[in-house]
């Protein structure tokens, strides 16, 4: 059973366990709309997922919890749109934080504005691996963007393994050392705006492979 917790027009906070689930809700809107705001000029109808031009499915803040699904997030289609998707298992694990919940919802936002990432570093047509680490490269951004604290992101990028990481090669998604690494790439302060951000991306993602192993 799925169920729309909130949503801009319609919040509706419901309290879980671990991670409350009206944080989660609020915490997404957030992070959508620092996403809107540096890569979209402010307008949240021109943020569409997997594209960069006006095709594409609009991505509205809107969190799902799958009450039947697994311990990680997806981004998954609405009536009108696409939100993300995220299992009653993550949010209420003991061992995720609140900052791993964030950081799946994060991940799952930044496949849908990937395209757009590619495109600003002159790499458009990403796929496979690379698709996969500017999605986390991105996460952190909208994650400084929405006020938290690089420590914060960083300690829980690390602690992520068997959480919101996989150990070994699943699919696309590289080994959690190698994401880790990857991330530690970026530095704190060329997050500060979209050009040094984008210069950073671009050198980490051409040491990404192609094809995963
Ligand atoms: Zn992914």
């Amino acid at each position: 059973m799925k169920k729309i917790l909130s949503s801009p027009e319609s919040p509706i906070f419901l309290k879980g366990r671990g991670m409350e689930e009206d944080k989660a809700a609020n915490a997404l809107i957030g992070l959508h709309r620092q996403i809107v705001k540096y890569f979209y000029s402010g307008k949240s109808r021109d943020f569409k997922a997997y594209s960069d031009d006006s095709d594409g499915t609009i991505v509205k803040p809107v969190l799902i919890v799958a009450e039947q699904g697994g311990s990680n997030a997806a981004l998954t289609f609405l009536d009108d749109g696409m939100g993300v998707e995220i299992g009653y298992p993550l949010l209420t694990r003991e061992e995720a934080s609140d900052m791993h919940v964030k950081f799946a919802m994060a991940h799952e936002l930044g496949h849908a504005f990937s395209l757009r990432l590619a495109n600003l570093i002159n790499m458009p047509g990403l796929s496979g691996p690379r698709m996969e680490v500017i999605a986390d490269l991105g996460a952190v951004f909208a994650l400084i963007k929405s006020g938290e604290q690089w420590g914060d992101i960083m300690s829980a990028v690390r602690s992520g393994e068997r959480i919101i990481f996989d150990s070994r090669w699943n699919g696309d998604h590289p080994p959690a050392a190698d994401r880790v690494e990857y991330i530690k790439g970026l530095e704190s302060k060329s997050l500060s705006n979209v050009e040094s951000f984008t210069e950073q991306v671009q050198r980490i993602i051409r040491k990404v492979p192609i094809n995963p192993f």
